[in-house]
């Protein structure tokens, strides 16, 4: 297997797959809440999320997470690695 290809296997046991896609890409808040319903039970939870963050995907709700969530996330991890090194 060429281990440049992330694999992405683990979608095929996301909640998600039981929804329509536009369920992940809510308008308002409510929607957002709605999809975090469904990532909230969802098993590869962890997997979505850490995929989400590391391709840089901006919209959506991936990992029971918002855009906006993810940034956060993303900020975080940024600063912990640069005091990390200092
Ligand atoms: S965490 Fe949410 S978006 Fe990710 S696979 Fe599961 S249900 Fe789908």
């Amino acid at each position: 297997m060429n281990n440049s290809i992330r694999s992405t296997e683990w979608m095929n046991e996301g909640n998600c797959r039981n929804f329509p896609p536009a369920v992940f890409f809510p308008a308002d808040g409510a929607g957002v809440d709605r999809a975090r319903l469904i990532c909230a039970t969802c098993p590869v939870v962890s997997q979505c999320l850490e995929y989400a963050l590391e391709e840089h995907i901006d919209h959506g709700v991936w990992g029971g997470c918002s855009e906006r969530e993810r940034r956060r996330i993303a900020k975080r991890r940024r600063i912990e690695v640069r005091a990390a090194s200092h």
